[in-house]
Order: C-alpha cells, then sequence, then structure tokens
C-alpha cells in the first residue's frame, strides 16, 4: 500500500479478508480478520470514543460477533475495549498474560500518568477521554501460541519474546499471509522504548522475521514487509551494542551524546540506552548475588 496524503480514517484490505484501519490519533492501527462465523479485533484504540467509533467501522463492514486481541497493555491499543465488551457480554478479550498482570496491577495509575502526558502536550479531549476510560481486563490470557477458529479460518496469536514490552502478542493469519506486530515494528516513527527491552528485542526481531507474513502491519504507520524489519532489526541491534560497550554510570549528558548518534535519533535512543543501563545493572547485580550463593 502506498502511503498518501490522508490514510485515515478508511480500511485497507491488505489480504484476503483482512483489514487494517489507520487512525489520526497517533497514527495507530487496528485490525480486523473476518472468519464465517467470527470476526477477530486486533486492537481497540485509546479511548471509549475511539472504540466506539472502531465498532461502528467494523459495523459498516461486517455483522459477525467478535473477539478482540490486544498486541499489549499501552492506552493506545487498548482503551476502547469496553466498547467490544459492553456490546457483546461473551466477547473473548485475548492478551497475554502478562499484559494482564500490567492491566491489574497498575493500569490505574497508568491511566493517570497517560492523561497527564496528554493534558501537558495540550491534548486535553483526549486526556479527558482517558481520564473517563473504563479499564477492561482481557479475559483470556496466553504465553504459548494459542490458534483460534474464527469458522473456515483460523488465526494464531503468538509471543515471540520481549521488546516493545515484556507482553507483546503477535497475531498471525497464515492463510492470507498477513501478520500483525503491535509496536514491535513501527513505521513513520522510531521504535518505542519506554517500556522496552532493548538488550533482547534484536534477538525478538530475529525470531520474528522467520515466520511473518508477505505482509507486515505495525502497531503505527502503514503496512510494510520483512525488509522495513531487517532495517529496523538493525537498528534496534545498534542500540543494543552500543548499550553493551559503554561504561556502566554514564550521566544523562554522557548517554545523550551518545544517543544522538544512533540511528533511532536521540530521543528514543537515549531513553533505550537508560533502560539497556538499567537491565544490565539488575544482571550484574544477580549475577553477583548468584556468585555468592554458589
Ligand atoms: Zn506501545
Amino acid at each position: 500500500m502506498k502511503s498518501d496524503t490522508n490514510p485515515w480514517g478508511r480500511w485497507y484490505e491488505v489480504g484476503d479478508r483482512v483489514f487494517v484501519r489507520r487512525n489520526r490519533t497517533l497514527d495507530v492501527n487496528a485490525g480486523l480478520i473476518l472468519g464465517d462465523e467470527r470476526c477477530l479485533v486486533v486492537d481497540t484504540r485509546g479511548s471509549e470514543r475511539e472504540g466506539q467509533e472502531l465498532r461502528r467501522a467494523i459495523r459498516s463492514i461486517t455483522p459477525l460477533p467478535h473477539l478482540v486481541a490486544l498486541t499489549h497493555s499501552h492506552f493506545d491499543h487498548c482503551y476502547g475495549t469496553s466498547v467490544f465488551a459492553d456490546a457483546q457480554p461473551d466477547c473473548e478479550i485475548w492478551a497475554h498474560e502478562r499484559c494482564y498482570a500490567d492491566l491489574a496491577g497498575s493500569g490505574v495509575r497508568q491511566r493517570a500518568e497517560i492523561s497527564t502526558w496528554l493534558r501537558e502536550s495540550g491534548e486535553e479531549v483526549l486526556a479527558d477521554e482517558v481520564d473517563a476510560v473504563r479499564l477492561t481486563l482481557p479475559n483470556h490470557t496466553m504465553t504459548a501460541d494459542v490458534t483460534l477458529d474464527l469458522g473456515g479460518r483460523s488465526v494464531v496469536l503468538h509471543h515471540p519474546g520481549r521488546g516493545h514490552t515484556d507482553h507483546d502478542l503477535v497475531v498471525e493469519v497464515p492463510d492470507a499471509d498477513v501478520t500483525f506486530l503491535g509496536d514491535l515494528a513501527e513505521q513513520g516513527a522510531p521504535p518505542s522504548f519506554d517500556h522496552a527491552f532493548p538488550l533482547e528485542w534484536p534477538d525478538t526481531m530475529t525470531r520474528l522475521m522467520e515466520r511473518v507474513g508477505r505482509v507486515v502491519v505495525p502497531g503505527h504507520g502503514h503496512p510494510v514487509d520483512v525488509g522495513f524489519l531487517v532495517r529496523q532489526r538493525t537498528e534496534l541491534a545498534e542500540v543494543a551494542n552500543l548499550a553493551r560497550k559503554l561504561p556502566p554510570h554514564l550521566d544523562d549528558a554522557e548517554l545523550e551524546w551518545h544517543a544522538n548518534r544512533l540511528a533511532v535519533g536521540g530521543a528514543a535512543g537515549f531513553i533505550a540506552l537508560k533502560r539497556a543501563q538499567e537491565h544490565l545493572a539488575e544482571l550484574v547485580s544477580s549475577g553477583s548475588r548468584a556468585g555468592r550463593l554458589s
């Protein structure tokens, strides 16, 4: 699909009865996969108003009952879920078990933080919508692969390892050769590292590249292919390699200097290097604890 000037608010059929809807807010994607008996909604957008808009758009395509799969717990991917649960009380809502734990354990705090961040960014309307969101927990969780039967077609929910978060869920549609990656890949913006595992993300991408379909739908931006993932993996590997080489305990100014030389850019790179430093420090401390015990 070519990028165009106004790609938002319409469906793109990226494979046989597999649709992507790009949305203006954060250029986030939602997906829709039709079977003969049910449809699967991939991510529910960032507020109940946005979830309602998505559900109306789905109803313009199909009257089928729906299931929901959440790629991860970030608000722009899951805060519209209550709309789908309300509309259909037996709605299966799938996520990785750590996505459930994240929403159940700190969802209220995170919702307040997101609202504050939106307000500080001048997004008053969206901040009000986020404040009003009823957090809705997944009612089906996975760690190993799960196959869902949509009637005449199966989709697979897969967790490839830690990357953008510790609970990224990938949706594979084998018969259409399409894979939904959530924010494990982002088109049009650098990878987002705020809750990421920068040291492990490159290997997760390597595993993914062996099994993605011809069409890859990122969490944000237009659909891509495996060549895009190869390039993004190179950028992620550059971050991980630099993080491993840097001496520990660099101050922020020093980290910024290094981050500004990364292909992912200074802002994303700085967060990535901070996260990596924290994880390396945890590894050292757990290693020394293990050493003392042995
Ligand atoms: Zn995310």
